[in-house]
Parts: structure tokens; C-alpha cells; sequence
């Protein structure tokens, strides 16, 4: 059985007088929600995300989980964020962020499964490098990946917090999903944007590097933000891949190489049950 240890630290900020940040941290699943709309409205989606995410993983079965699991729980979460912003004037409009990792064995040994909506983030700390595995769903990271803007001008541009993908504004919603191998003494970061707006990845990676304890690390991530100006809630969960095992045949080398590679819908290349999973859809045969 693979071993997870994880810590988490959130905080209000300096400007903002309420924190519409959540975090999850269970036995099996982990995550970051970043709410937003309304009075109370941003809380409430956060919460409702957590706590529908959460239900309807453990509804899934005892561990361990499929990877499909995650994304199922994802939608269920989507929905009653839909669904009670739809029952309640004050909360219509409401969304959230959702960003979670889970522990999932799909048959050939422990997994890790990423899910995200929206533009809070997972990180991989591996080897000392860090690289950042979601990709925001917002304006101007979709300009900079589509090549109109740099990401220098994303960085101060005035749409910079409009997202285009967000849980809890319509009934269904895509979710990015990933899966990879765990490798031990490996870290994955979740965070909302009030941490990553505010200090430089290289900051990120020393302090990810630098202190093990994971509720430490996430500490002083969360000060770290604060220190350099606070203008968000702050909310970070460190998880930390401790000891794997389960994973058939699967040599150390070839599973630390595929650790840095999680794509969108594939998985780490030198995981078994995943290239099985990444044959094309299509062959080569086309219409004359
Ligand atoms: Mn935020």
C-alpha cells in the first residue's frame, strides 16, 4: 500500500476581510477550492464543493478507488454547487475552483489522480525541480498558451482573475484529468492563486525542498504570501508520496523518469495500465 502524508494552511490574507479558500485533506483524497461570487455566495461554493467531493468519494466504495471515481466526484461536486445556488437567490451565480489529487489503483498497482477546474493548481516537486501539472482555465492563461499574450503580460493584466472554466455554473462541467506513478520522497503542492500570484515558483520549490514536515511546509508557503503582499486568500495542501509499493513490476528508474510527464487525459508513460489507456482513439484509416 502506497503512503501518503500531507499538510495544509490556509489564510484570510491581508486585504480581503473573508476567506473563500477551502481545503481537503483525508486519508486517500486531498484538494483546493477557491470560491467566489456574492456576500456569502464564494464560501458557500467552496464548501459545498468540499463537502460534495468528499461525500461522494467515500460514497464510491472503501479504497482503493479507480481514477474515474475522481472525476465522477468532481461532477458530483459540480453539481451541488449548481444546485444550491439555483434553490437560493442570494447565492445565484456562485462558483468555485476545484483542484484534487487521490490515491487510485487501476488494477496494475497505486496511482495518483489529478482532477482540476478552474485556475488553482497542482505542482510536482520531483528531484528538487518543481512544474506546475494543471493548466489554469482562465483568459489570459489561455491567451498566453495560445500565443497572444507573454507571461509576463499575463502577469499584471487587468483580466488576469476572469476564468473560463469554473464548478458550479451549469449542470456539467469538463474536468482535466491526469493520472501518474507515485515515487517516493515525491511532493505534490495544491494551491489556490492567492499563493502562486504572490511568490515565484523558484521560492516555492526552495521552501518545498527545504522543510519536510508537510503542515510545516504548507505554513510557511501560506506566510510566504503573506509577507509578499497577502491580496488573496491563501490556501495550500503539501502532499508527500512516503513509501509505494503495489506497483507490479514496475521498476524505480522508469517510474521516477514518467513522474514529471502527466499529461491531460494520459498518464505516466511508464506506467502499464496507462499506455493502455493512451492507444489513440483512432486509427490510422481515414475517409477517402
Ligand atoms: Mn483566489
Amino acid at each position: 500500500m502506497t503512503t501518503l502524508r500531507a499538510g495544509s494552511a490556509t489564510d484570510v490574507g491581508r486585504v480581503r476581510r473573508i476567506n473563500q479558500d477551502r481545503a481537503l485533506e483525508s486519508a486517500s483524497l486531498f484538494a483546493v477550492a477557491d470560491g467566489m461570487g456574492g456576500h456569502v455566495g464564494g464560501e458557500v461554493a467552496a464548501q459545498t464543493a468540499i463537502d460534495g467531493l468528499r461525500a461522494a468519494w467515500e460514497a464510491a466504495g472503501p479504497d482503493p478507488h479507480r481514477a474515474e471515481a475522481l472525476v465522477g466526484a468532481v461532477q458530483d461536486a459540480n453539481r451541488a454547487v449548481w444546485g444550491r445556488a439555483l434553490a437560493d437567490q442570494d447565492l445565484r451565480g456562485m462558483g468555485t475552483t476545484l483542484t484534487a489529487v487521490a490515491l487510485v489503483d487501476q488494477g496494475e498497482g497505486d496511482e495518483l489522480a489529478l482532477a482540476n477546474v478552474g485556475d488553482s493548481r497542482a505542482y510536482l516537486l520531483s528531484a528538487g525541480q518543481l512544474t506546475q501539472l494543471t493548466a489554469d482555465h482562465s483568459l489570459v492563461a489561455e491567451a498566453v498558451r495560445s500565443g497572444e499574450l507573454s507571461a509576463e503580460e499575463a502577469l499584471s493584466h487587468p483580466k488576469r482573475h476572469i476564468l473560463t472554466r469554473v464548478l458550479g455554473l451549469e449542470p456539467e462541467v469538463d474536468v482535466d484529468a491526469w493520472r501518474m506513478a507515485p515515487v517516493a520522497g515525491d511532493r505534490i503542492l495544491l494551491c489556490s492563486d492567492g499563493l502562486f500570484n504572490e511568490v515565484e515558483e523558484a521560492d516555492l520549490a526552495g521552501v518545498l525542498a527545504g522543510i519536510s514536515d508537510p503542515a510545516e511546509a504548507a505554513a510557511t508557503l501560506v506566510a510566504l504570501a503573506r509577507d509578499h503582499g497577502g491580496s488573496d486568500n491563501i490556501t495550500v495542501v503539501v502532499v508527500d508520496v512516503v513509501d509505494v509499493s503495489g506497483a507490479k513490476g514496475a521498476p524505480a528508474a522508469g517510474a521516477t523518469a514518467s513522474s514529471g510527464e502527466a499529461a491531460p487525459d494520459g498518464s505516466a508513460g511508464a506506467d502499464p495500465a496507462g499506455s493502455a489507456q493512451g492507444e489513440p482513439a483512432e486509427s490510422a484509416q481515414g475517409e477517402p
